[in-house]
């Protein structure tokens, strides 16, 4: 309470009473669940996902296989599942032959995902405007315990978020990613937290891949019930897919899905072949990475250096190259840090079980929280990749969904009128 202070609380009490829909919908009417994959499998989802582009490396497909034929390869940059039998080539699955579709009903970029997605969470369609996805509120939240914060990319509030999720019983367990080994290779890794400890080891953010489901089976294996997905826009659209698809089994153990705004992650080559290679900066030797405007890294001996964006484009991961959801636009709370304000975190409320839990937070002042229109800058540059990332989507797509919203090109000038001789 003394850390929130009243005008936190008046804030929280402003949460509470906000309309649960803050974006008014012309259309009404619940948007119906059904399908679109029928009885498509794995052979259509090698066809029309892997081998054409859209694959994010998600690894939805991977952990909602019943068979445990699916395979993942995160080796030397290519993040993308695989089937573990080889005799019907690596587009053939018996399974599916026989029946099973689990694998394009967990595929966030199957067919007509995102629309199928909006109107299972949100029950009606996504308006025009809506290019960041729907959502209920938008504020600027931090972490009041210090720890927490420091070792937060932003605000800290998703590592704040996950130990008052494990306190209060909504999770046992979070997967998350970490770095493997003592952290000098970079490589980040998925794993599970279920302590404080394992939270904060952690937090922060790193721009390589980590498919954070793919610690599905090991929580699964620690006996862990409920589960929090920490994960890019690409990795929070899994839970809501399984759930409109009916998955089954492994949906209902997604108890609470944290999405990270994300415009792209680099290949794990970018390491070797620009920082060190052109710069001298050695990873062993880095401590601390972000991205605001520029590629910011700290090394351990305190120096701090500045990669030009435009620079690190070229070692753009593959699976990133088509993604339009720069919002993590079907995470219960998606959170990113661009802004004015460097230790807050920019947070995107959108179901109803996501604001509870920011409300139950703020009274327990363990956030403290701030109204998005104190950083009206923030959300106009959310808006704007949201679109730059929309325009990724292939126009050749036959499901148009993740093209709404793109506004059309900007008539050209007209050419100056030549002056008569
Ligand atoms: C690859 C990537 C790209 C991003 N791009 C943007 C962007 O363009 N604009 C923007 O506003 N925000 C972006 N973010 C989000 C931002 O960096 C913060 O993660 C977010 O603001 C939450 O901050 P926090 O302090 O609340 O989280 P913290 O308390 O620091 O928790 C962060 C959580 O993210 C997880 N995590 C870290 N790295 C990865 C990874 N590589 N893969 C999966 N999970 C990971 C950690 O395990 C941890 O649980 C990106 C994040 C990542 C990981
Ligand atoms: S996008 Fe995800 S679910 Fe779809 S094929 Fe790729 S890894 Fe599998
Ligand atoms: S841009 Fe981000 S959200 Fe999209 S595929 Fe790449 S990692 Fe996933």
């Amino acid at each position: 309470m003394l850390l929130i202070g009243r005008c936190a609380l008046r804030f929280a009490s402003m949460l509470a009473h906000a309309p649960m829909v803050s974006h008014v919908a012309t259309m009404d009417v619940a948007v119906s669940p059904k399908t679109r994959v029928d009885k498509a499998h794995w052979a259509h989802l090698w066809d029309e996902v892997i081998t054409s582009g859209l694959c994010t490396g998600c690894a939805g497909c991977v952990v909602a296989c019943p068979h445990d034929v699916l395979g993942y390869d995160d080796t030397l940059g290519v993040y993308k599942p695989f089937h573990l039998e080889a005799e019907d080539g690596p587009g053939g699955c018996g399974h599916g032959d026989r029946g099973c579709t689990s694998c394009t009903r967990a595929c966030p970029r199957f067919r007509s995902w995102e629309t199928e997605i909006d109107g299972f969470l949100f029950k009606r369609s996504r308006e025009d405007d809506e290019v960041a996805g729907i959502s209920k509120d938008i504020i600027l939240a931090r972490a009041t315990d210090k720890t927490v914060l420091d070792k937060g990319q932003d605000g800290g509030l998703v590592s704040a978020m996950l130990l008052f999720c494990l306190e209060k019983g909504y999770i046992d367990g979070a997967l998350v990613s970490y770095l493997e080994g003592d952290g000098s290779t970079w490589k980040a890794i998925p794993g599970v937290a279920r302590t404080k400890e394992e939270v904060l080891a952690a937090a922060g953010s790193r721009y390589t891949y980590s498919a954070n489901t793919m610690a599905y089976g090991q929580a699964v294996e620690m006996g862990l019930q409920k589960l929090a997905l920490v994960g890019m826009s690409c990795q929070s659209s899994v839970p809501p897919v399984m759930g409109a698809r009916k998955v089954g089994k492994v949906t209902k153990k997604f108890a609470l899905n944290i999405g990270l705004l994300c415009s792209k992650t680099f290949d794990d080559a970018i390491f070797e072949e620009l920082f060190e290679a052109k710069y001298g900066l050695k990873k062993a030797d880095m401590v601390k990475m972000n991205i605001k405007g520029v590629f910011q890294i700290w090394m351990k001996d305190g120096s701090y250096h500045e990669v030009n964006l435009k620079e690190c484009h070229q070692w753009t991961r593959d699976g990133c190259m088509t993604c339009p959801d720069f919002a993590a636009e079907h995470a219960d709370i998606s959170t990113g840090g661009i802004g004015a304000f460097n230790d807050w975190t920019l947070t995107i409320v959108r179901t109803d079980l996501g604001r509870k839990i920011m409300i139950e937070m703020l009274e327990a002042g363990l956030i403290e929280g701030r109204p998005g229109d104190d950083d009206p800058g923030a959300i106009e540059l959310m808006r704007k990749l949201s679109i730059v990332s929309r325009r990724r989507w292939p126009e050749k797509v036959n499901f148009k969904g993740p093209r709404l919203g793109i506004p059309p090109p900007k008539p050209k000038a007209p050419a100056p009128a030549v002056a008569a001789v």
